[in-house]
């Protein structure tokens, strides 16, 4: 990482009244970045508003005549400065959470009494905040420069979360027939049309302040001001593809889900959208069709899923498959641990992914059930292998965003490893990012419990939501599990470098690193190099039944 930090100077802005404190500051800080100062909130924002130099860190004092550290954080709020880590400085151990809470990075306590810790806390922020940064670059989707899913999905949660009670849409646009234009065009062309298209597409948020993604090749969504007439629109959509750019044969079909309830996860407002804009048929005159909630009626597998779930639950239909992680540090590889991943048989339909039912599950709020289950099985299995002799190794069980709602997660697991006698050293959480944008504090309190009590946590899909500073700063971990489409993209040279960012994040922070999703040597040769630990992926095994995977251990072989 310090080939990135040591390249230029950096600036840092102290705001901070008392004369003494600044000349302290610039003491410890001087020789490594410059030192600006404000001596209040005021002047600070004058300086951040003014000053042509970028500034790679405030720090903040709280106690300020004019205007203090708290109402600083408020105000910047409001001014379209781009976000700048904050350390606030403080000998109140009270402020700590409400300043965290509007936005600051980390605290660091007066008097400053330990100039060592001072300069790694900088260092560290400013660090964390640059890589985060690059991080972000791929929030957009390369071609058509609108943002790809997961950062579409976050930028609706914060348009949410300002402007509470306006009326917004989210809508899906497909482009009909795409596969066919692709051939007949080819795909340069083709790629140039898509680009036509983001752009007015682009255009036409904007008038409704909205943002626009790319669902999948060929589907965008949009997330805006409700709109309360479309026709129009859409006329006047195509008149300007066909005046502007010449483009005529291409059809669009809009699904429109009008939001009326803002607790309903944009996964789902996304799935609505879809599901009606996959309704309107490709011969039909309209191109565009509003959902409404009848129109779930019409997923009947999905309606017979939920439906079946408390039976096939009783009659075991679910069962686990592992998949082992294997450890590549060394020359000699070994199996490390394992990922319990949950496989519905049903009596009906047979084997159903998760990839089907866990977004269900969740959405109709019976994900609790089902991971205890699968908690309850994985932890039988360990103690069950434990007696019979094979040399057990971790399991990593998945815990959804709603497990985490609240603490009771803390004694469902206590009470597992006491009654299947099963040391907790053994059990790794795996919670995903998204947990994080539930109420931090509880979610560190019930982390913590949990470590306290000798279970690991590691986190899942890192990269692939908006990977924040405070996630990595905030949450203690042990354990930090690359997104599987890093890998997939690591043909391309920003994803590789985002690769060997988040192993050097990983490294700074000293936790385990894992890679999911590696199918190839090249793969797998790539992220030992970059110093991944622990590999997860086809190259090495698919998930497997218990039963194989038990003789992977050694079960029936005994060779252990
Ligand atoms: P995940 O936690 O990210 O799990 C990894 C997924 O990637 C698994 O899919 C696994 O089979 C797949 N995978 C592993 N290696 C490779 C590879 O080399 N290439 C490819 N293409 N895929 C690979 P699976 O089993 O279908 O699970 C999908 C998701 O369902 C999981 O993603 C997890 O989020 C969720 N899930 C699975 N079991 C549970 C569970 O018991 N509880 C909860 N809450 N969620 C679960
Ligand atoms: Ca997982
Ligand atoms: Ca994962």
């Amino acid at each position: 990482m310090s080939n990135i930090i040591n390249q230029i100077k950096r600036t840092i802005l102290v705001v901070e009244d008392e004369i003494i404190n600044q000349e302290i500051l610039k003491e410890i800080l001087g020789s490594q970045y410059d030192i600006i100062t404000a001596t209040n909130g005021l002047e600070a924002i004058h300086e951040l508003t003014t000053s042509i130099r970028p500034i790679s860190l405030i720090m903040l004092d709280l106690n300020m005549p004019t205007m203090d550290g708290i109402e600083f954080l408020n105000k910047i709020k409001e001014y379209n400065i781009k976000s700048i880590p904050i350390i606030v400085i403080t000998s109140e151990a009270d402020m700590e959470l409400s300043s965290l809470e509007l936005g600051a990075t980390d605290f660091i306590k007066k008097p400053y009494d330990m100039p060592e810790i001072i300069k790694a806390r900088v260092n560290k922020a400013i660090e964390l905040f640059e890589n985060k940064l690059i991080i972000s670059q791929a929030e957009r989707d390369e071609l058509t420069q609108v943002y790809n899913k997961n950062f579409f999905k976050e930028y609706v949660k914060k348009l949410d979360e300002y402007n509470p009670n306006i009326d917004m849409d989210l809508n899906v646009l497909d482009i009909e027939n795409f596969q066919i234009i692709n051939e007949i065009y080819g795909k340069e062309k083709s790629d140039e049309i898509i680009k036509y298209i983001a752009d007015e597409l682009k255009r036409y948020v904007k008038k409704f302040d909205g943002i626009v993604g790319r669902l999948e090749e060929d589907y965008f969504i949009m997330y805006h001001k409700h709109i309360e007439n479309y026709a129009n629109l859409i006329k006047e959509f195509y008149a300007l593809l066909e005046e502007k750019y010449g483009i005529t044969g291409v059809n669009f079909k809009l699904g429109i889900y009008e939001i009326k309830d803002k607790d309903i996860e944009t996964d789902i407002r996304i799935n609505r959208a879809k599901l009606v804009c996959d309704h309107i048929s490709n011969t039909s005159q309209t191109h565009y069709l509003v959902y409404n909630d009848s129109d779930q009626k019409d997923s009947l597998l999905h309606e017979q899923l939920v439906y079946d779930f408390p039976t096939s639950l009783k009659n075991r239909e679910f069962s686990i498959y592992y998949q082992p992680k294997y450890n590549v540090e060394k020359d000699k590889y070994y199996i490390s641990s394992s990922e319990a991943l949950v496989r519905w048989n049903h009596s009906k339909y047979g084997m159903i992914s998760p990839g089907i039912f866990i977004g269900l599950l969740e959405e109709r709020g019976l994900i609790r059930e089902l991971d205890k289950y699968v908690w309850e099985e994985a932890i039988k299995d360990l103690a069950t292998w434990k007696r019979e002799g094979i040399k057990i190794v971790p399991v990593s069980l998945n815990v959804s965003r709603i497990d985490l709602l609240d603490d009771s997660i803390v004694s469902i697991f206590a009470d597992l490893v006491k009654k299947y006698d099963v040391d907790s050293k053994y059990i790794y959480l795996e919670i995903t990012e998204s947990a994080c944008n539930n109420n931090m504090n509880q979610l560190i309190n019930t982390i913590e419990k949990l470590r306290a009590l000798g279970f690991k946590i590691e986190i899942d899909d890192f990269g692939a939501g908006y990977s924040s500073l405070n996630v990595l700063t905030t949450i203690p971990f042990d354990v930090l599990k690359l997104d599987m489409l890093f890998v997939r993209g690591m043909a391309n040279n920003k994803t590789l470098k985002m690769i060997e960012i988040v192993a050097e994040i990983a490294k700074y922070l000293d936790v385990v690193l894992v890679a999911e999703g590696v199918e190839t040597l090249d793969q797998l040769n790539q992220l030992r190099e970059y110093g991944y630990q622990v590999i997860q992926g086809y190259y090495f095994s698919k998930p497997l039944k218990k039963e194989e995977f038990y003789n992977l251990l050694g079960g029936k072989n005994d060779n252990n």
